[in-house]
């Protein structure tokens, strides 16, 4: 059997229902094997029916003597049946299922379900059915036993999941697709007991092995791709001057935090070696990641080599490109915009060029290929987008991912075994914590009146977040955005406002950005596309609202568009239902990223936090990051595996198919 082939391989699934599977995130037979019940109905009560009382709910077995549609008064079908064994009989009723009367007629069936009167008499009413197949002891899925309920969704119901999974398990026809169990149970056993355990203490170390396997194939993943990255060719051989390194650092307007200092040494040993550099820079917001970024460039124009600075937004482009040209035009160093309006490739060699991360396209390949760098910046999904660019590029130039994600230190360690990691311990110094309130309601005009007097009395300007509707910005996101504006200028009818959402075009964007900029905006009321990098340092004031729909790593990101100077700065936050959940007040005491997302985690699991792509973490089905004992566990039996994966045939299947999220395409 083939895990990786696609559920249409099992009887009875077809494109019909396979679409359907595919919404519960099944599309192969190893999906659907770890397609695992969240809870599981005790069944196992079988009993005769001379024994069985009104009030109870029961799985009796026998023969169905005789069954029969009857019209009712309300102009429906019942299904009238007798169930009968060795020692009495029983009413069963049924509600329009009129099939019924052929399946079952003079079967042998087994039941489940609730004894009730149906008139004057005891009857079983609506039950769970089952055939019996004849012989000693028959086997049942859906009554007398422990019945798994799984995740369902319209069309795919527990019951059809039970049977299709019966039929799947029997047909595996080896013990583990894993050399060794490493003290675990076998492969063949826990997936048994998951979907139909014996008993509910077989549960437990079933899905401790299931989740063991995902951990596991992620390793490997990272393993393979550690090696294809060794394999790979650098474009660009460069020498780092140090010495020239030392006189820019020294023309920067502040002295660097000792985290960027270290992060600068590991990113400048990468790039004076013979591989491609695979880093991934890591800091808080405000941790003045794009600086660091910006040493790497000079190298690399000191090796007469043009570098690449890729961004997720115009906006941020925008803003990395007026940052750089600043620092840069002290050295000569050209600094150029490709933005979709103009899109030709600039020709002066040894550069700085800022884009989008639509410039990793087809088109713009001789652009990478000739760079000495390229830097991703706000890449959520660390290493996915390295390693398609190094796959399309063949000879790859250096590649730096930054991200203000933080992560785990037992995440990045096992998970991410194929990225070198510089992270960004501390803030630059003289920094003050953003004083964050959550507001009541009832506050609301009081708060109003603080604003604007906090906004006259020190000449800041504030940033108003509209509602999050959705991931994308959606029309109703925009809407709300313009409302909401126009509600502010009623608020506000001294102050100057700007609006700024999606759905701009880039001029205007970039007007309303650079009138933010010069500060002839006292208040930006924007969608949350303000989310990442936006820096304005003279911006003291974020309101953020409906803010029980972001996570709170998310609000922090939000919250980092201030206090990016040295003045004190403040973030307001209100719910839309004057609600003040517990999870938002940790933002009133809590500061760093990696504090607030650890919370998240542990209140809202890693599902919410970790789960989604849009994190760059792996989804897994089974797996959880809280078990750092089978992580340890794993990392170890990958590491064991890995030398002799070609030897285990299961296990290459299911890694060429990529399973797990790691290289999912963007
Ligand atoms: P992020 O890590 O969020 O991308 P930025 O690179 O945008 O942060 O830096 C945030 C702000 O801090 C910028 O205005 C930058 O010029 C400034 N900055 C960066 N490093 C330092 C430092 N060592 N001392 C003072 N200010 C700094
Ligand atoms: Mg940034």
């Amino acid at each position: 059997m083939i895990l990786s082939s696609p559920v249409t391989s099992i009887p009875g699934i077809g494109e019909a229902t396979s679409a359907k599977l595919a919404k519960l995130g099944i599309s192969t037979l190893f999906d659907l094997l770890y397609h695992l019940p969240f809870r599981y109905e005790d069944r196992r009560n079988v009993f005769p029916i001379s024994q069985v009382q009104p009030g109870e709910t029961v799985t009796i077995r026998g023969t169905i003597t005789s069954i029969k549609n009857e019209f009712t008064r309300s102009g429906k079908f019942i299904q009238k049946a007798v169930i009968a064994d060795p020692g009495g009989e029983m009413d069963v009723i049924w509600f329009n299922q009129m099939f019924l009367v052929r399946a079952l007629k003079h079967r042998s069936v087994s039941l489940f379900g609730k004894v009730d009167f149906f008139g004057p008499k005891r009857a079983l009413i609506s039950p769970d059915y089952e055939l019996l197949s004849s012989g000693t002891n028959p086997v049942t899925l859906h009554t007398g036993r422990l019945v798994p309920v799984y995740p369902e969704t319209a069309g795919i119901s527990s019951k059809l999941l039970r049977s299709k999974l019966y039929s799947l398990l029997q047909k595996i026809d080896v013990d583990d697709f894993l050399p060794e169990t490493f003290g675990l149970l076998s492969w063949k056993t826990a997936l048994t007991q998951v979907h139909f355990p014996d008993d509910l203490s077989a549960v437990g170390p079933a899905r401790n092995r299931l989740a063991f396997d995902e951990l596991v194939l992620l390793q490997l993943t990272a393993l393979a791709h550690r090696q294809n990255w060794d394999h790979l060719k650098l474009a660009h051989p460069l020498a780092v001057d140090q010495e020239q390194v030392s006189r820019f650092l020294a023309a920067l307007p502040f002295t660097l935090t000792g985290s960027q200092l270290t992060a600068i040494k590991e990113i400048l040993s990468d790039m004076s070696g013979t591989k491609p550099m695979n880093r991934l820079l890591e800091g808080d917001v405000g941790s003045g990641k794009t600086i660091v970024a910006a040493v790497a460039a000079f190298v690399a124009h000191q090796n007469g080599l043009q570098s690449v600075l890729m961004a997720p937004t115009q906006i941020l482009a925008h803003q990395h490109y007026q940052t750089l040209s600043a620092i840069f035009r002290r050295f000569g160093i050209p600094v150029s915009l490709i933005t979709s309006a103009a899109k030709s490739v600039p020709k002066q060699t040894g550069g700085v060029i800022v884009g989008t991360h639509a410039l990793i396209s087809e088109k713009n390949r001789p652009l990478l290929q000739n760079s000495g760098l390229v830097t991703i910046d706000e890449q959520h999904r660390f290493g996915v987008l390295q390693r398609n660019l190094a796959g399309q590029l063949g000879l790859s130039p250096h590649i730096l991912t930054m991200t203000a994600t933080p992560i785990p230190r037992t995440i990045a360690l096992t998970m991410f075994g194929d990225l070198d990691i510089s992270a960004l311990s501390d803030l630059p110094s003289g920094r003050l914590p953003v004083k964050t309130w959550l507001v009541p309601e009832n506050k609301r005009v009081s708060s109003s009146r603080w604003i604007s007097d906090q906004i006259r009395a020190t000449g800041h300007q504030a940033i108003w977040v509209c509602p999050f509707i959705n991931d994308s910005e959606t029309s109703v996101t925009v809407k709300a955005a313009v409302s909401e504006f126009d509600r502010l200028q009623s608020v506000f009818p001294d102050l100057k406002l700007g609006l700024l959402h999606g759905r701009l075009k880039a001029a205007e964007k970039d007007r309303v950005i650079s009138d933010f900029r010069d500060g002839k905006i006292n208040i930006l009321v924007a969608t949350p596309v303000v989310e990442v990098g936006i820096d304005i340092p003279n911006a003291g004031l974020v309101i953020i609202e409906a803010a029980e729909h972001f996570g709170l790593a998310q609000l922090h990101q939000l919250r980092g568009r201030v206090g990016r100077s040295n003045f004190q700065s403040y973030c307001l936050l209100f719910t839309s239902d004057g609600s003040s959940p517990e999870r938002l007040k940790a933002l009133e005491t809590h500061h760093s990223g990696r504090e607030l997302a650890e919370i998240d985690l542990k209140m809202r699991g890693p599902g919410q936090l970790y789960g989604t792509a849009q994190h760059g973490f792996p989804d897994f089905k089974v797996a959880t990051y809280e078990n750092l004992e089978l992580l340890a566990l794993s990392k170890s039996a990958a590491a064991k595996i890995f030398p002799d994966l070609s030897r285990h045939r299961l296990l290459l299947d299911l890694l060429k198919e990529d399973k797990i999220a790691l290289t999912r395409p963007n």
